[in-house]
């Protein structure tokens, strides 16, 4: 019942932001004032200038960026989870490489399209990729990051581990790729193998995007991760590749989040 809720939401919100490219397309298009001038107009008229219609603008609003449920939900160091413990409906991928089967699930639209990009990567000589982990529970996450900071304290902790409701695997959108045969596994190595080399040019046909790119720790709150990809949809990550703008914090014009709020 969940899961379906979360679908049929993910998929209203897809049919909208197609819906919505649609409707701009159609009143500015020269199609319907030159079919209702070649109706009621008299043949001996001269045809009017024809408008070139502007090009179709993406919809940065179609989608809720703050809603959980959402695919483009933006969550970084000032934006948590809310609720804090918010929990999706997730399913395991019927991938058969799979790393850590405890935390490799992820929303089911997530887990198709990951497994049409490994697909895609393999048929194209990138090699073999597995899901290194996905999706985290809050509870999980309590107890990673209370383990973390027990062991380093705050600050240190704060670097290596989201805080629990602060994580994007809890979005169950998220996932960390690694390369099979193993390498570089969560090591920013993992950028110059075949895997990630062909994940960063592209992931965005598959609906991901590159969440912590090399240059942008102070947008993101965090460090280089070329394993960690970010599912938010084809429309977006499309946009995204195409105006060259690497965050969802730019893209949407958030405020970078380098820390935590005091
Ligand atoms: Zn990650």
């Amino acid at each position: 019942m969940q899961s379906h809720r979360v679908s049929l939401v993910a998929g209203l919100g897809l049919a909208v932001l197609l819906l919505s490219g649609c409707a701009t397309a159609a009143p500015g298009s020269t199609h319907r004032p030159a079919a209702s001038a070649s109706s009621s107009a008299a043949p001996s008229s001269a045809p009017s200038p024809t408008p070139t219609p502007p090009p179709p603008s993406f919809n940065k609003s179609a989608l809720s960026i703050d809603d959980p449920n959402s695919i483009w939900v933006v969550v970084n160091k000032l934006r948590p989870l809310r609720p804090a413990n918010y929990a999706p409906a997730v399913v395991l991928p019927s991938e058969p490489h799979i790393a850590q089967p405890a935390s490799s699930s992820m929303r089911p639209e997530a887990a198709a399209a990951l497994q049409q990009m490994f697909a895609a990567g393999a048929a194209a000589g990138a090699g073999a990729m597995q899901i290194q982990n996905a999706y985290r529970s809050y509870a999980v996450q309590v107890n990673t990051h209370n383990s973390q900071v027990a062991r380093l304290g705050q600050a240190k902790a704060d670097i290596l581990s989201a805080r629990p409701g602060y994580s994007e695997h809890q979005t169950g959108l998220a996932v960390d790729v690694a390369a099979l045969p193993s390498k570089c596994d969560i090591e920013a190595c993992f950028g110059q193998t075949p895997q990630g080399v062909w994940l960063a040019a592209n992931a965005y046909r598959f609906g991901f995007v590159l969440r912590y790119p090399a240059d942008k720790q102070a947008v993101t709150g965090y460090v280089f991760e070329p394993w960690h990809f970010r599912y938010v949809g084809i429309p977006l990550a499309t946009e995204m590749h195409n105006t060259g703008v690497t965050t969802l914090e730019e893209f949407f014009g958030l405020p970078a989040a380098p820390n935590y709020a005091p």
